[in-house]
């Protein structure tokens, strides 16, 4: 039999609990750092299907479409930013995996989906945002830091009306929310 290293062992671990949630090999790869065949093979015995083929999100723009994807956005990065401060002294090699994987598993439980229901955003539509984006000074996403993409970079920021932090473009110094700019675009033509 061969041999795995206890190094190797965690993140097949994680690499499964990916897996259980729907990740793709490629994403399983990127954020558990499992070889490639691994994640496959972990995706086919996990789901009993080969991993889906074809591209995986590029485009980190996709979740300033309109406010619910800004707030699921937003709500996952600061997710990922407590679970990472919590696993990054006892497992820095594997507190991106570990933090990743709780933080779906919470964000699922919060928006009750089901066991085999998909959440609005996938797990490759967090990669992207957090994997790529993030991957330099996560700390600092909980103090409005913005993303280190090549272009177009983001930021967690509170709407000045509502208070709720939202996902926005990294260029605004005061950001409202649409709900709260319609509500009082109607309170004005009243
Ligand atoms: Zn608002």
């Amino acid at each position: 039999m061969k041999q795995i290293q206890p190094a190797y062992r965690s993140k097949l671990a994680i690499a499964e609990t990916l897996a259980a949630l729907g990740a793709r090999a490629v994403t399983i790869s990127a954020v558990a750092k499992t070889v490639p065949a691994d994640s496959r093979d972990i995706y086919k015995q996990v789901n009993n299907a080969l991993s889906p083929s074809g591209q995986t999100p590029k485009d980190h723009q996709w979740f300033l479409a309109n406010r619910t994807r800004r707030l699921h956005g937003a709500a996952l990065l600061l997710l990922y930013c407590t679970y990472r401060s919590g696993y990054q002294s006892m497992a820095p090699h594997d507190a991106h995996g570990l933090a990743f994987a709780m933080s779906l598993m919470t964000y699922r439980e919060l928006n009750q989906v089901p066991p085999d229901g998909e959440p609005l955003v996938s797990p490759e539509r967090f990669s992207l945002l957090v994997t790529n984006g993030y991957q330099f000074g996560w700390e600092s996403i909980i103090r409005g830091a913005a993303s280190n993409f090549v272009s177009d970079n983001v930021k967690v920021m509170k709407c000045r009306s509502c208070r709720t932090p939202h996902l926005t473009e990294a260029h605004y110094v005061k950001y409202e929310c649409s709900a709260c700019v319609e509500a009082k675009e109607a309170r004005s033509a009243l």
